[in-house]
């Protein structure tokens, strides 16, 4: 179905560039394996994020969530959990189970929606499986705020902790910094449907030159200089075009994030508050998503079919929660108890955001819902 009001509109780089990257790559005969755009790429990303960073370009953010586990706890034998959030995409915990882990889910707080710390001790003082580790996720891109919280709790159960911020390419925790320092690395997805965009791709961030090496390794087959497979790997890498779509998307991406934040501003300032609230920390973000939480579970299905009706596309980002879809079902004994995540789940609803978001139709979701 398509409606006049999408749910996102990635922008791209002019097609007319592109022909001209994609002249050169041909050209230089050099399409992927790590080539001159894929090698600037990385660099960017590396120095974007911050000091002293090394950043390993992947295929999707997947692939590097995949790389990350792998590379942080080696592959697992089936015993032990990794400690993630159940409110958040299924690729996390795919990815843990993939690697021989099983997924503890947690709880998340309810005016962040970020991962919970208590819910992760409950875990650790419940003692019904073995924890290898954390895979916290900075929900809807957003920087939790409780972050030094994770860092102290992590360091004192000797957990490591890799960071899943997909979505949050260019969002600021409150002190300002990027996303990318935490944890031994974080990953970032550039999907079509993030705010930094090149159809498929993603990258794991880290200060830890050794473990990009190895997760850099683990995307080209596992394999070492004259070795061949020298550890586990899969094909994980980035093609020259996507890096060339990279480094077309970097001189526009501040201005893609005030156009989305000013978005988002227009939605906190003009819809109702008395209905509708947003999560802490979401101005900060890079606003992949404009996710608010409606009053009641009525309100939110009155407000989507209302938007439906009037050509808008919303979506409800995250439900069916992670720990409620099929594949996981063996893990649901060992989870926290997740009251906040359900609850969440039934009024959380994602509006549409993306860059130069026409007024009117702002005007028309703002309305919508102040009408409902
Ligand atoms: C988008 C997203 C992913 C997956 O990223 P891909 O690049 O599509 O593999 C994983 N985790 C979270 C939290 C996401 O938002």
């Amino acid at each position: 179905m398509s409606y006049e009001v999408p749910f996102i509109r990635p922008v791209f780089p002019f097609p007319t560039d592109l022909s001209v990257d994609f002249e050169e790559i041909i050209e230089s005969n050099w399409f992927t394996n790590f080539g001159p755009r894929e090698i600037r790429f990385r660099e960017k990303i590396a120095d974007y994020l911050g000091q002293n960073l090394h950043a390993v370009t992947f295929n999707n953010a997947t692939s590097g969530i995949i790389a990350a586990l792998s590379a942080v706890f080696g592959p697992g034998d089936g015993t032990k959990g990794i400690i993630i959030p159940s409110f958040t995409f299924a690729a996390g915990a795919l990815s843990i189970q993939l690697l021989g882990y099983k997924p503890l889910f947690i709880d998340i707080d309810a005016d962040t929606l970020q991962p919970s710390v208590e819910s992760a001790i409950h875990i650790a003082r419940e003692g019904k499986c073995e924890v290898a580790g954390v895979l916290l996720c900075n929900t809807f891109g957003i920087g939790n705020p409780d972050i030094s919280d994770w860092e102290n709790l992590c360091e004192q159960k000797s957990w490591p902790m890799v960071v899943d911020s997909a979505a949050g390419f260019g969002s600021r925790h409150s002190d300002g910094t990027l996303l990318g320092a935490t944890g031994r690395c974080e990953v970032f997805s550039f999907h079509a449907t993030k705010p930094f965009a090149i159809g498929e791709g993603g990258a794991v961030v880290t200060s830890d030159p050794i473990l990009a090496e190895s997760m850099r390794s683990f995307s080209n087959f596992g394999f070492a200089d004259g070795l061949g497979s020298n550890q586990v790997g899969i094909n994980g890498k980035l093609q020259e075009l996507n890096a060339a779509l990279g480094l077309r998307q970097f001189p526009k991406f501040e201005k893609a994030l005030s156009s989305r934040r000013l978005a988002l501003n227009r939605y906190r300032e003009e819809i109702s508050a008395d209905f509708f609230s947003f999560p802490r920390g979401i101005e900060q973000s890079s606003v992949c998503f404009a996710s608010v939480i409606t009053v009641d579970h009525k309100t939110r299905e009155r407000a989507r079919e209302r938007l439906i009706e009037e050509g808008v596309e919303a979506r409800t980002y995250y439900s069916p929660v992670v720990d409620r879809q099929p594949i996981f079902a063996p893990y649901q004994d060992l989870s926290a108890p997740l009251p906040v995540t359900e609850d969440i789940a039934g009024r959380v609803l994602s509006l549409p955001i993306h860059e130069n978001m026409k007024s009117e139709d702002l005007d028309r979701v703002i309305k919508t819902l102040n009408g409902l």
